[in-house]
């Protein structure tokens, strides 16, 4: 099983599923980067239940069917995305929700924020395994490097984002 294969796979289990939860007929599809931050490369949209993986321009003509330029990269976002989306439809905590709006709006965040927010993060690499392992992925080097760079960039930006424990014992 090639990644090819694999991505070709699991674009096809994700958009039967989410169209089954949406009226949309392309749920997952191309997009540009938009106002994302430059480090994402892809999204699931929760109001929407949609998942976007980010294309500079020219998008892949037809933006809807997988495009096989860098099918393990995009087979690691698809799952990790659509992991998001599972945690999603299991009910995320009101309080995730929220410490996840103040990483987007870079307001200050707590450790607890940050916490909850990491936990999705890695919820959402556990679940993105277990989908390509039900698709045969049996090779998990790039996986791994892709769920330990994704983390990291979270550690990050929730550390940049934080307030001081000072601050937070007042
Ligand atoms: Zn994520």
């Amino acid at each position: 099983m090639t990644p090819a294969d694999v991505f070709r796979d699991l674009w096809s289990v994700v958009r039967n599923e989410l169209r089954t939860m949406t009226k949309m007929d392309a749920p997952v599809s191309y997009n540009t980067r938009g106002g994302a931050a430059p480090e994402d490369e892809a999204a699931y949209v929760p109001e929407a239940m949609c998942i976007w993986l980010y294309r500079d321009e020219p998008l892949p003509d037809p933006d809807s069917e997988p495009e096989m330029s860098q099918p393990e990269k995009d087979a690691c976002l698809l799952a990790h995305e659509y992991g998001h989306y599972l945690s999603d439809k299991k009910g995320r905590p009101e309080a995730y929700l929220s410490a996840n709006d103040s990483l987007i709006a870079d307001r200050p965040m707590t450790p607890q924020d940050m916490a909850l927010v990491l936990h999705e993060e890695r919820l959402a690499w556990s679940y993105a395994r277990s989908e390509l392992a039900k698709l045969g992925v049996t090779e998990w080097a790039y996986f791994n490097e892709k769920e330990t760079d994704g983390l990291n960039a979270y550690e990050r930006a929730a550390s940049a984002t934080s307030v001081g424990v000072e601050e937070c014992q007042t």
